[in-house]
């Protein structure tokens, strides 16, 4: 695998050469959001200045135009994670595509709506009976989820009397296989799980939890959120069933996300949204549903968006995602072991010899989070403080915030060095002295 060359794919991301307080910007909040490389700002500058029109619909040239590059950008991203373009549904984001499942999964049990939409058939008939759910059934995810990965499945799980039990973390932050394993069983009908947290930073053995997901017969649902921009991913050689992740983090535009679906899951699933764009016919009192990935798409499309995604997609397949986990790895190290060696810092997930990206989260003794926070933007540090929408995690270590850095292909072991020089210095600018080193 050749090496990634930082300071060229730096040089990509016009961001990043500005100066914030007067210094370098070093951007170690990617696991937030990423910055954006020149091809994908010129990618969705050219559509909307030379093709812009909206897809599916209308005869003229420039929406035959829009048309074929949307369904492009639908086949490169879908590439992009070893799917089919019919696998891929555009979402706004990871947060709308969980939302999406869980609420078609909700649809499948009290039958509101069929995948045929017939008011006559307007219970869990068909195919979508397959997916309803019971009281009594149950919903596992773990103790390590997003809040986008959580409430959905709150939400379901109430309205259809399921009972949502979670997989617990050890103190290192690894998930409990053992736990696992007596969790899912005969009631469990779907199994979510982030493949990497947003504040531990460990790639979770994602194989194993599929594998009994798949003894139990359990539907499978992946948030990869924080594993697509950062390492290889062929989702159907996973095995996992649903899958979603945000553009925005990847390198793309806001107001994009996929939700990857294997066919024959997608196929059963009733729509979530319904209106145009999704549907073959319509009467006064019925409708019938587009096949996938269509009957998910209600509503005009956000193309301009889809093509800045794809984009990205090409981008990081440039760079190479085995070269891109590399360079990112060897940060997360440099990184790492400078944070042990500065006295008060406690780092959340440090669990020894696990697969990792590049993030970190960690408490300063003494100093609340968002001083330490405060204290690195004014050395142009940009990182997160907070809970990171993952309240349930932070209580399970006893704390309310944390600072977190995150990287991408962009930053340099440079970047990482200002970063651990300017944390050795947070605790004796507050005043705070004495602690041990991790
Ligand atoms: N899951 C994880 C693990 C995340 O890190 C995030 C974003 N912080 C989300 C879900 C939600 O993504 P979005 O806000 O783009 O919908």
């Amino acid at each position: 695998v050749p090496a990634l060359d930082a300071a060229t794919v730096r040089a990509d991301f016009p961001l990043l050469g500005e100066e914030v307080n007067g210094h370098r910007l070093v951007y170690l909040d990617s696991g937030a959001t990423s910055q954006k490389p020149q091809a994908v700002i010129d990618a969705e500058v050219d559509f909307l200045t030379h093709t812009n029109s909206a897809v599916h619909r209308g005869a003229h040239t420039l929406a035959a135009e829009s048309t074929v590059l949307f369904e492009d950008a639908r086949e490169a991203v879908a590439g992009f994670v070893g799917a089919e373009p019919e696998q891929l549904v555009w979402t706004s984001g990871a947060t709308a595509g969980l939302n999406l499942v869980a609420y078609s999964l909700g649809n499948a049990s009290v039958g509101r709506v069929s995948i045929h939409g017939s008011a006559a058939t307007r219970q869990p008939v068909g195919a979508s009976a397959r997916f309803a759910l019971k009281p009594g059934d149950e919903i596992v995810v773990t103790e390590a989820e997003h809040h986008a990965n959580l409430i959905p499945w709150q939400e379901l799980a109430a309205r259809t009397g399921a009972v949502l039990r979670h997989i617990p973390v050890h103190d290192d932050g690894t998930l409990d296989l053992a736990a696992a394993a007596s969790l899912i069983g005969d009631r469990t009908r779907v199994v979510a799980f982030p493949h990497v947290s947003n504040v531990l930073g460990i790639v979770n053995p994602v194989a194993e939890l599929i594998g009994l997901a798949r003894d139990a017969g359990a539907l499978t649902v992946m948030d990869a959120c924080q594993s697509a921009p950062h390492l290889p991913l062929d989702l159907p050689a996973l095995g996992v069933h649903l899958a979603v992740f945000s553009g925005h983090k990847m390198l793309g535009p806001y107001g994009i996300g996929g939700l990857y679906g294997r066919a024959d899951v997608l196929e059963d699933l009733p729509p979530f949204l319904t209106g145009g764009s999704m549907i073959t016919t319509v009467t006064l009192d019925e409708a019938d549903y587009l096949p996938p990935p269509q009957r998910f798409e209600a509503g005009t499309q956000p193309v301009s968006q889809a093509i800045g995604l794809a984009a990205a997609a090409r981008y990081l397949e440039g760079i190479g995602m085995e070269a891109a986990h590399a360079h990112e790895v060897a940060l997360e190290r440099r990184m790492g072991e400078g944070l042990r060696s500065i006295p008060g810092i406690r780092l959340l997930g440090d669990a020894t010899g696990a697969e990792r990206v590049g993030l970190w989260a960690f408490d300063v003794d003494g100093v609340h989070a968002h001083d330490a926070g405060q204290f690195l933007d004014a050395r142009g540090i940009a990182v997160r403080v907070g809970h990171h929408c993952a309240q349930p995690l932070h209580r399970r270590f006893g704390l309310t915030a944390t600072v977190r850095a995150s990287t991408s292909v962009y930053n340099t072991p440079e970047d990482v060095d200002i970063f651990l020089d300017a944390v050795s210095g947070i605790r004796s600018f507050f005043g705070v002295s004495g602690g041990t080193t991790a």
